[in-house]
């Protein structure tokens, strides 16, 4: 049975790094911690389903 509701999303999107304004491109379904590449904060945290979102989402990606 399908329900497009409860689909999980899986799509890539641009955060920005709330420390350095760094912006990478992460992926919303990590299945581990997502680092920023500038400064080493976390942008990204796996949570089991869609990732958290540590930094700026700044755009999506589809
Ligand atoms: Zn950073």
């Amino acid at each position: 049975m399908k329900d497009p509701v409860q689909m999980p999303e899986s799509r890539f999107l641009r955060v920005a790094c709330r420390k350095c304004r760094n912006d990478q491109i992460v992926f919303n379904k990590a299945s581990t911690v997502v680092n920023c590449l500038k400064c080493g904060a976390e942008l990204l945290a796996p949570t089991g389903g869609t990732a958290e979102i540590k930094g700026r989402a700044a755009r999506t990606f589809t």
